[in-house]
């Protein structure tokens, strides 16, 4: 087995304006794993504030010893990977998604198949839209046309006004994401009421992390639209304090280090009536189409980081009815445009 990789950096369709900051681009690794005449994608995407970088990703991957990578015992590969660091939760989604797309064209099925997942519907994906000024909006809101709902970022200065001016221009369904930009659970129950009653389907993330759980549990107790967490929980382990705390969460490869977790958090939240978002970063097509494999388990999707890129490395997913499409051939379906990866 031959694993090669390189930096692709991501540039956004628009500057990504987010509670804690902006910016004009994603650093990604891209990874392919070589077997049998199969090619297995993978990708880690690296917003900054999660701590990874090209370099981090890089020595992560270097570390990979292919031959603990085996199609005949996905289980140990799973393990071998997740025990190579603490930390790198998005260098290990890029190999072990690279890993299983390989797994699956060798077996000649989609993906999906591998965790059992038969169905090929996904749920509608929201679109972003990130802080923007009136004068922005209806040229965001046109990018969003093919879709069926709106994600809309809040946590700034003027969430009233700018709900409003979205309200006014679409009378889609929202998913209102604060991003830890609401200071307190008072506001935010005050946001929360303004909002409700207004299409508005759930909330994401409305305090910061360092939250304390009671002031979690007062605002889910009263909150009269479904609390879910995002960067308040990442992985498994995570999830017997998110239960009581959320109504739902918001699932990323990236995240949670890859598919197979990802597949297991579903599993928990099903069994301890958490709802589920597939959500992703800003990536291309390649980890969004590996989340989407496992998006018919998941009551929410919010895949849509193909569509905020301008240099995308790969072919961009096909919508149907604001749903994205999920490939009937083998892997994950995503297909790179040739020659777009300089291996070094
Ligand atoms: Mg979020």
């Amino acid at each position: 087995m031959q694993l090669r990789y390189t930096p692709y950096r991501l540039e956004l369709r628009n500057p990504f304006r987010l509670a804690h900051g902006s910016r004009t681009g994603t650093d990604t690794v891209v990874v392919q794993l070589t077997a049998n005449g199969h090619v297995g994608f993978g990708e880690a995407s690296m917003p900054p504030y999660l701590g990874e970088s090209t370099a981090s990703v890089t020595a992560f991957l270097s570390r990979i010893d292919t031959a603990q990578l085996q199609l005949g015992n996905p289980v140990a590969t799973r393990h071998y990977i997740d025990g190579l660091s603490p930390t790198d939760n998005a260098a290990k989604a890029a190999i072990e998604m690279a890993f299983i797309d390989l797994l699956a064209k060798t077996n000649g099925v989609p993906s999906r198949t591998l965790f059992g997942v038969a169905a090929a519907a996904t749920p509608p994906t929201a679109f972003t839209i990130g802080i923007s000024t009136l004068h922005e909006l209806p040229e965001k809101l046109k990018q969003a046309e093919h879709f069926h709902i709106i994600k809309l970022k809040l946590g700034g200065e003027n969430d009233e006004e700018l709900f409003d001016d979205v309200r006014k221009l679409t009378d889609k369904p929202l998913m209102v994401d604060a991003n830890q930009g609401w200071a307190t659970a008072e506001y935010a129950l005050r946001m929360i009421d303004r909002f409700a009653h207004q299409q508005v389907l759930l909330v994401e993330q409305p305090l910061p992390t360092h939250t304390d759980p009671e002031t979690w549990h007062w605002l889910k107790e009263r909150s009269s639209l479904p609390i879910f967490a995002d960067e308040s929980v990442k992985r498994l382990t995570d999830l017997p304090m998110a239960k009581d705390l959320f109504h739902g969460i918001n699932i990323k490869l990236m995240k949670c280090t890859g598919m197979y977790e990802a597949f297991d958090m579903m599993q928990y939240a099903r069994a301890n009536g958490l709802k589920v978002m597939m959500g992703c970063m800003t990536e291309s097509a390649c980890a969004t189409m590996a989340a989407a494999q496992l998006a018919p388990l998941a009551d929410f999707a919010d895949l849509d980081g193909p569509w905020l890129i301008a240099n995308n490395p790969y072919l961009t997913p096909t919508l149907h009815e604001g749903r994205i499409v999920l490939s009937t051939t083998s892997g994950h379906g995503a297909i790179p445009l040739a020659p777009l990866h300089p291996f070094a």
